[in-house]
């Protein structure tokens, strides 16, 4: 199959693919009969031994196989999974039928003891491996992975073995394996996230399972609190305390993250607000995910937030990741340009950490840029970390703005920053995320210093 064109033709060639193989996708039983046999395979009195096999093949991943459609068309897509489907099927024994249960995935099942069922999935995923479905002008850039549940030992049903095989294939998919058998740890860990994101949303709707954390960021050279990075919390009613590293990333995936990143500016700015009122002049640092700020809308939806309380621009600074800048350097150079003329800072967080070279920060129109804590927990005894330090404080000078360096755990890599001219600390050497009434005392009390 290496080699075979997806892209060339269009309506005709799929007739012909239809016409010529027997796997042509249009021809394939469905989702609904695949479902229907396993069960009549299940109930099947006449069934002595061997192990009833659920077999799901992806062909794409989901993103994958959007952009394909995305860039190339619906059509191309097709083309795709008639190919897919052409591949996978030359690899079948001539008993084995092949099912299509969605774009760019197929079923198979197989009833065999568990070492046969085992040289199958060899078979195949070797069979497969080499599938490189390129086309005359772009090469459809997709990975393959197989899933395989069995019965009754990963599922009782149809629908929890359908499951557990997706979920293996999923796994197949990220880990790069060639097969994976359903694993109830990768499935824990994947319930849990379908749970945190089911509940999200709700969460986001109100104002009484998140709250925002402050830590405080200092001024070395003088000690003195100059503001705080704003940092979401969720107290989930079943689950408790719910770190963002485990919701964040998974949020950001989906469309909810716009809900997100509005959520944490408008309980950002009415603190802001509230603080400004009360004669307190903190910065404060917002984190936008990587989507907001690729997102055409965005601008205008902070500009009218920081009218909505009252907010001047100058109050806050956003926080974007490398990551950020790197998916559409352009878009996202464009709007973070449309940020800085309205007034607001932006720091570059999480630096030295993405695999983006130096030339972005080029283009990029920071204020500030913040050392990741890769580099700053262990720096009072790590040489590397002192020497990639030293020198990212002096190339972020030489730029024109500043740096901050977070993560900050112990006294004497506090003081080596002093020392190497680093401008503004954060971590919990200086002070850990702080509830609002918190952080009032903490700055009172640098202040007062
Ligand atoms: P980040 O933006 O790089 O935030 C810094 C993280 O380092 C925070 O973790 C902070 O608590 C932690 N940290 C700072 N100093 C120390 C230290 O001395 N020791 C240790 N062990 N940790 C330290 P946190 O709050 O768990 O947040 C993790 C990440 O979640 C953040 O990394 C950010 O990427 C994301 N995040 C948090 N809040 C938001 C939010 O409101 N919106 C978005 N989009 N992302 C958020
Ligand atoms: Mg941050
Ligand atoms: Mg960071």
């Amino acid at each position: 199959m290496a080699g075979t064109s997806v892209m060339a033709g269009g309506s005709n060639l799929r007739a012909r693919q239809a016409a010529e193989h027997p796997h042509s996708v249009g021809r394939l039983p469905d989702r609904a009969r695949f479902l229907g046999d396993i069960d009549v395979f299940i109930g099947d009195p006449q069934r002595v031994d061997g192990q009833i096999a659920v077999v799901v093949i992806d062909a794409a991943t989901p993103n994958q196989h959007d952009e394909l459609t995305r860039t190339l068309g619906p059509d191309a897509a097709d083309l795709f999974d008639e190919a897919a489907a052409a591949a996978i099927g030359a690899c079948l024994p001539t008993n084995a039928r092949l099912y299509s249960l969605s774009a760019a995935r197929f079923g198979v099942l197989q009833v065999d003891t568990a070492d046969r069922i085992e040289t199958f999935l060899n078979k195949l995923a070797y069979g497969i491996r080499g599938w490189e479905p390129i086309g005359p002008t772009m090469p459809a850039a997709t990975s393959v992975g197989i899933g395989v549940a069995c019965y009754p030992h990963h599922g009782g049903d149809v629908a929890e073995l359908l499951q557990a095989a997706i979920a293996g294939a999923r796994s197949s998919l990220e880990s790069g394996k060639p097969w994976c058998p359903y694993s109830p740890v990768v499935d824990r860990a994947s319930h849990r996230a379908a749970h945190l994101l089911r509940d999200i949303g709700p969460a986001l709707a109100g104002q009484e399972q998140l709250h925002l954390v402050y830590q405080p960021k200092t001024d070395l050279s003088t000690g003195r609190c100059i503001g705080a990075e704003a940092l979401l919390r969720w107290d989930h009613p079943t689950l408790g305390s719910i770190p963002p590293g485990d919701f964040v990333p998974l949020v950001e995936r989906t469309t909810l993250v716009h809900a997100m990143t509005n959520w944490t500016l408008q309980s950002a700015l009415s603190q802001v607000a509230r603080w400004r009122a009360a004669g307190l002049d903190p910065l404060i640092s917002i984190n936008v995910s990587m989507r907001d700020v690729g997102d055409d809308r965005f601008v205008a939806r902070l500009a009218e937030l920081l009218e909505r309380h009252a907010v001047q621009p100058g109050w806050i600074n956003i926080e974007v990741t490398e990551s950020a800048l790197m998916k559409d350097p352009v878009r996202v150079g464009r709007h973070l340009d449309e940020v800085r003329r309205l007034g607001v800072g932006i720091e570059i967080d999480d630096y030295g950490t993405g695999q983006s070279g130096l030339s972005y920060l080029k283009y990029i129109p920071a204020t500030f840029v913040k050392i990741d804590q890769l580099f700053v927990s262990q720096l009072a005894s790590d040489r590397n970390d002192q020497i990639i330090v030293r020198s990212t404080i002096d190339l972020v000078h030489d730029l024109g703005c500043q740096v901050v360096a977070e993560g900050i755990r112990d006294g004497d890599s506090l003081a080596w920053l002093r020392e190497h001219g680093c401008d503004i600390g954060q971590g919990n050497a200086i002070s850990p995320p702080l509830d609002p009434a918190s952080f009032e005392q903490f700055v009172a009390g640098t202040s007062a210093a």
